[in-house]
């Protein structure tokens, strides 16, 4: 094998990680590093976020062609259509396409402050599952074979670019959407985003592993047949628990926001995120979740810590971690 790149013979946990495009050059640069890192791990996808009406396009872009380039995991395009005209929505497809990312999340995106549901200039495409059509259309025109030869592509690169190899994954509410009127409609809606052409979801961030199971359970009922991955965010201090909150909606986890009040270092405060994360992991796992997306903030240590506690690194290697010190002890196996 290559080094770094773990062995495919082993039955593992799929796993992923989430970054958002940086907004200085030394962030750039940073970020580089941090993918190194994750790229080792061995992720079958590292996903990049994408600003509200095409705020990050070229940052985000750059960060997919760095992944695409200098490592051999696949990088997955989060895209947005809400502001955006259907000629606009389709161009933005083909230079992702052009650019050689092949794998998208399809999301509507949130309406600028100030706009409501149904407001004519949101744009042309009204829900995530109209953007998972028009990137299967637009995929079409350009990858018309089962194989594509991209010269001096590996062919592991090569096969993710046929049509039924895809990736186009969606957004999935364990705790309802904020503007959902039902828990039903957000199963219709993630049946809409299947009949569309997703062939994956990923949950927003939730504090309960009930939350999560019960809600797979409701889809597959529903007939929801693709993988759902749940997505989990370590929580490693009191103002980023505050602040996912409120992007979130979701309600405040009363046990571990009391852990984090009174927990004076902040050393002590990412340890106490890393070992709910590393819980709410296990218990994800054991109830039958198809793997971890780990919401990265950038940084790689700190999700690292979370994979291997839930034992969901190759051979429990800790391919990157040297730089700091493991922390086994912190937390149970
Ligand atoms: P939709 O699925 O279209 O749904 C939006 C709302 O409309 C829901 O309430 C839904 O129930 C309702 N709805 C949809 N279709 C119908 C219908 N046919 N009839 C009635 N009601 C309907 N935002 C960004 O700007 N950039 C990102 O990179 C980004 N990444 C994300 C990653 C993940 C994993 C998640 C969970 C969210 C992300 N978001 C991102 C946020 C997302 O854009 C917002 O949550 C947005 O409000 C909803 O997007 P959606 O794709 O779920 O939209």
């Amino acid at each position: 094998g290559i080094a770094g790149v773990p062995s495919r013979r082993t039955a593992r946990v799929p796993f992923s990680f989430e970054l958002y495009p940086p907004k200085t050059d030394a962030g750039a640069t940073a970020l580089h590093a941090v993918i190194d890192h994750l790229a080792a791990s061995g992720p079958d996808f590292i996903s990049v976020t994408y600003g509200a009406n095409g705020s990050s396009r070229g940052s985000s872009l750059d960060v997919l062609k760095y992944i695409l380039h200098e490592t051999r995991v696949d990088p997955m395009a989060h895209l947005t259509c809400v502001g955006s005209s259907h000629a606009e929505a389709s161009s933005l497809i083909r230079e992702f396409l052009d650019a050689g990312v092949h794998s998208f999340l399809a999301l509507r995106g949130d309406p600028p402050q100030g706009t409501r549901e149904g407001d004519s200039f949101l744009g042309d495409l009204g829900s995530a599952a109209e953007l998972v059509q028009l990137i299967h259309r637009v995929q079409a025109e350009k990858v018309p074979y089962r194989e594509t030869v991209i010269p001096g592509l590996p062919r592991a690169r090569r096969l993710k670019t046929t049509r039924d190899k895809v990736r186009i994954g969606v957004a999935a509410f364990p705790n309802g959407h904020p503007q959902s009127r039902s828990t039903s409609q957000d199963i219709d809606t993630l049946l809409a985003k299947q009949a569309a052409g997703a062939n994956l979801a990923i949950t927003q961030l939730f504090f309960h592993a009930d939350h999560y199971l019960s809600f797979i359970q409701r889809a597959e009922e529903a007939g929801v047949t693709f993988p759902i991955l749940p997505g989990i965010m370590p929580v490693t201090s009191p103002n980023r628990l505050r602040r996912i909150l409120e992007l979130s909606g979701e309600e405040l986890p009363a046990e571990l926001s009391i852990q984090l009040e009174i927990e004076p270092t902040e050393a002590g405060q990412r340890e106490i995120g890393i070992a709910h994360a590393v819980r709410l992991g296990q218990e994800l796992l054991a109830g039958g979740a198809p793997g971890l997306h780990l919401y990265a903030f950038n940084q790689h240590d700190t999700v690292l810590s979370v994979l291997e506690g839930c034992g969901a690194l190759p051979n429990g290697r800790t391919p990157t971690l040297s730089a700091h010190p493991p922390t086994d002890h912190t937390f149970a196996r």
